[in-house]
């Protein structure tokens, strides 16, 4: 239970006052008809219609996947619209801050500063952990927003779960909990949460596990009265309708998804365990997610004697916490082959 947080103190006086932009298929949503409303080209070419601006075909098969009810689902194009979103409903520029807790995704704080919002970043803990105390030192009464990445990356370890509620129970803001990662995990949602906190809004996408990451769909799930704020303020016709054809299809077999986790997850094991047999690798961090943080003997030569060969990971050893470490994402098993190769010829 969160006894402190109050919705409406914190959402901006503009977004509460504000009349949403309304659109002809707001006005009329039956499928039959001539459409002379909307000052389309009336013959068909398969995508000559706006889309619908609710995604409520989507929303219903997704509602019964994640087991939540469809006021609880908000759609974004990619979960960065989510974030962006948040950040436009819930912080003054200038006046409101947000949390982060690096090293964590870069998008937080791009975000913020493109709406020019104050960043407060509380170092994670060396074991990869939420620094709690860190986190209510740095809250005042104008923090809006704290952002869990769990998975989180570049780390790839899940957040202890009572660190997070700690958080959720006491802060009169929002918590967001990215789980973008969530489908490598063994941890369990926060979604099945949601009940719980009405300050809590967990982000997924279907560009991971999903295999999606072109078509650009996040997930945002929250309190319902969180997401209509959302809803309210979001570009009516945010999500294309090629894109809401294809993930139509693909959520009648969610099992196709079970089959690239289960394949990215036994190769992810078989790098891990090649990896570390390799004299350049001096540490392999645990992963809950589809990449590896490795520290490396020489990090910036290692990156680009693989670019030389091909193959191109992330350097992520001028971040915080990561000195000396490379990302590497887990890809198909011959990706992943012509890299241990190549890092065994590495000198
Ligand atoms: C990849 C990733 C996302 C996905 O963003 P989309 O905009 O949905 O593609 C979100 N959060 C984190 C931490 C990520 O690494």
């Amino acid at each position: 239970m969160n006894v402190t947080f109050n919705l409406d103190s914190i959402t901006r006086d503009n977004v509460k006052k504000l009349a949403p932009y309304s659109s002809a298929r707001d006005e009329f949503s039956g499928s039959n008809g001539i459409f002379l409303d909307a000052n389309e080209n009336p013959f068909n070419t398969g995508y000559n219609r706006y889309p619908d601006p609710h995604q409520k075909k989507m929303k219903e098969k997704i509602a019964v996947l994640k087991d939540v009810e469809t006021k609880n689902i908000f759609l974004g194009n990619g979960s960065d619209e989510a974030i962006d979103l948040l950040l436009r409903a819930f912080c003054e520029p200038v006046k409101s801050n947000v949390i982060i807790l690096p090293p964590t995704y870069g998008m937080y704080e791009v975000a913020a500063n493109i709406n020019d919002v104050e960043v407060r970043k509380v170092l994670l803990q060396n074991n990869f952990q939420p620094d709690t105390v860190g986190i209510q030192n740095a809250i005042d009464t104008n923090t809006r927003l704290i952002f869990f990445c769990s998975p989180n990356n570049p780390t790839a370890n899940s957040f202890q779960t009572e660190l997070m509620q700690e958080v959720l129970e006491k802060f009169n803001g929002i918590v967001v909990v990215d789980e973008a990662y969530i489908d490598f995990s063994a941890q369990q949602s926060f979604v099945s949460k949601l009940k719980n906190y009405p300050n809590l809004v967990v982000l997924q996408t279907f560009s991971k596990a999903w295999g999606m990451a072109s078509l650009r769909l996040g997930m945002a799930f929250a309190d319902d009265k969180i997401i209509n704020i959302l809803s309210k303020i979001k570009p009516p016709y945010n999500i294309n309708g090629i894109t809401q054809q294809i993930v139509l299809v693909a959520l009648e077999k969610p099992e196709n998804v079970k089959s690239y986790i289960s394949e990215i997850l036994k190769e992810r094991a078989k790098l891990i365990s090649a990896l570390s047999a390799l004299p350049l690798v001096k540490h392999i961090y645990q992963s809950d997610a589809n990449f590896i943080l490795v520290k490396v003997e020489d990090a910036k030569s290692v990156y680009n004697y693989l670019v030389r060969e091909n193959i191109v990971v992330r350097d992520r050893s001028k971040v915080e916490l990561c000195e000396g470490c490379i990302r590497i994402t887990v890809g198909t098993k011959e990706e992943n082959d012509k890299l241990l190769n190549a890092l065994k010829k590495f000198k």
